[in-house]
């Protein structure tokens, strides 16, 4: 027989329900397990999350996979491993909740940091030595920059061979990149986006290879109650199921989309990910654009005349939304550390969801001609 996709492999991976066989997992409600469980305390594990890790382990091509209450909750695990004196090196482009996270942390425990713009050769050469992990996002949040994560671990390695490699893939998504594959130690990311997809539950998970690494990334889950309650896991395996689905309509869409925001005179650039067979084999949900200059402060009038795009900060879910990255995923840096990372006011972040193209398109053109209407009034 063939062999199958990981999306199949993924979809039929089901625990063990050796007397009841339903077709889909019931949520195991419930905090504690009778002695002769194989299964302890729903703070160590649960079937509902046992299920989550070993379809997702499929799509991240890894042997360990630990689910969490959010992403920032999986970087916050992560995060835990290093000590006092270590250093930590992120890079420039990142998210702004993980930026903040990286900084008080490290300067909480007395840990270097070391911001670097590993989207440039240059940049990758500078990994300082005597680093004890990098972390960093590809694409990037924002400006969905891509970093070569081979070339990052190798550069990393040479100069501190102990050096963990840490990758956010949450805007790939395992379906279109697999970190581990590609040279990294670990693969974390916010099942809240696409994992999800529908707005309604938050989670993170943890993907990795390392046998000791893998237990002692579950003991410090265990110890800080860091775990997915059974509910969220049950909700996001069962999205799960159409992952593949939604991301193969949400990359249709993003070309469709991409190819209409090329033809406006009121966008200066638009920003889309380099996509590789080594690394990124498809993308698909997020762009960023920036206003031409004469629009620069348009963003407000913008906003008012999109009827299918919520405002805010969700994103990579079912239905489209369009967010300021400056009032709302970096909302939390002070202006200087926006500007020193390229982020102004005029830039625009558009997440596409799994309305007809065509009415997306419609919906935007009407808002972008708004904007000469208005200056003609003016
Ligand atoms: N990583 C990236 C790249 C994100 O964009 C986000 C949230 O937007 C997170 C991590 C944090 O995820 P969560 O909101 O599930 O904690």
């Amino acid at each position: 027989m063939n062999k199958t996709h990981p999306e199949t492999e993924a979809l039929h991976f089901r625990i063990n329900n050796a007397e009841t066989h339903p077709v889909a997992t019931p949520i195991y409600q419930n905090s504690a397990f009778t002695a002769d469980s194989p299964y302890f305390y729903t703070r160590k594990s649960n079937p509902n999350n046992v299920e989550f890790e070993g379809a997702l382990a499929l799509l991240e091509k890894a042997r360990h996979v630990i689910s969490t209450t959010t992403g920032m909750s999986a970087i916050m695990l992560v995060l835990q491993q290093l000590h006092p004196g270590d250093h930590l090196v992120i890079n420039q482009y990142i998210y702004g909740c993980s930026y903040k996270l990286f900084q008080r942390y490290t300067e909480h425990m007395g840990i270097t940091l070391s911001i670097v713009d590993l989207s440039e050769p240059s940049g990758r050469e500078n990994i300082p030595d005597n680093v004890s992990m990098v972390i960093f996002e590809t694409p990037t949040n924002p400006f969905l920059k891509t970093i070569p994560i081979k070339e990052v671990s190798d550069i990393a390695r040479g100069k501190s061979p102990g050096a963990l490699i840490v990758v956010d893939n949450t805007w790939a998504t395992p379906l279109f990149q697999n970190p581990l594959d590609c040279g990294a130690d670990i693969s974390l990311a916010s099942a809240t986006k696409y994992i999800s997809g529908h707005s309604d539950v938050m989670g993170g998970f943890i993907a990795l290879n390392d046998d000791t690494l893998a237990e002692a990334l579950l003991e410090t889950r265990f110890y800080s109650g860091a775990i997915l309650d059974p509910n969220s896991a049950w909700l996001l395996r069962r999205s799960l199921h159409t992952f593949p689905l939604r991301m193969r309509e949400h990359v249709q869409t993003t070309q469709s989309l991409y190819h209409f925001l090329k033809t406006r005179d009121e966008i200066k650039i638009i920003y889309y990910p380099e996509k590789s067979t080594q690394q990124l084999r498809d993308y698909g949900g997020i762009l960023f654009f920036q206003f031409s200059e004469e629009h620069q402060h348009s963003y407000a009038q913008f906003i008012q005349s999109l009827t299918l795009f919520d405002t805010g900060t969700g994103m990579a879910c079912v239905s489209s939304m369009v967010a300021q990255p400056w009032s709302g995923s970096h909302a939390s840096l002070c202006d200087s550390e926006k500007t020193a990372m390229g982020i102004n006011t005029d830039l625009v972040r558009l997440c596409f969801g799994l309305e007809n193209s065509q009415d997306l398109i419609a919906d935007l053109e009407t808002a972008f001609l708004s904007l000469s209407a208005l200056e003609t009034h003016e």
